[in-house]
């Protein structure tokens, strides 16, 4: 993918400050950090949702988040982080290219919980959550 900025820095065209590296994986700071230390996680490969991850690369990319989280806290003696995917344009993706973010948290660091990502919480029958949950159990 030639205009993908993220492929762009995969192969060297673009630089990054690079902090994870493996076959399949590669992890760098975020050009425009929410916290200190706020990583990126990408599949080498262009996919551009989680959803288009052969398992395999999705297993590597995680495996990569499991062991950065920590090593991201550590580097900047934070006490929690918060890892999320922005998985598609309508949750806020610009870069569509997948990419997991570790963001360091402080104690009174005045950020939020993912609990915030909605000012409205939709009303749900019970009779609806069952139909949900079957609908994604029975996929
Ligand atoms: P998202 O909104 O989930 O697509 O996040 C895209 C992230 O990529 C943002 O946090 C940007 O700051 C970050 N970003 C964009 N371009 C670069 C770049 N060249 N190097 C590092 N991070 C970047
Ligand atoms: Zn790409």
């Amino acid at each position: 993918m030639d205009d993908c900025i993220f492929c762009q820095i995969v192969a060297g065209d673009i630089p990054s400050r690079t902090v994870y590296e493996d076959d399949d994986v590669l992890a760098f700071l975020d050009a425009n950090p929410l916290a200190p230390g706020h990583t990126l996680v990408i599949p080498k490969a262009h996919h551009e949702r989680l959803n288009d991850l052969p398992a395999d690369v999705g297993s590597a990319v995680f495996a990569a988040v499991h062991e950065l989280t920590p090593a991201v806290e550590d580097a900047v003696d934070a006490s929690a982080s918060t890892v999320a995917f922005n998985n598609g344009e309508a949750a806020g993706q610009e870069v569509p290219h997948v990419h997991g973010h570790i963001v360091p948290r402080f104690e009174d660091d005045g950020g939020r919980p993912i609990h915030a990502l909605v000012s409205e919480r939709p009303d749900l029958s019970d009779a609806a959550l069952d139909d949900i949950a079957d609908a994604i159990a029975g996929h």
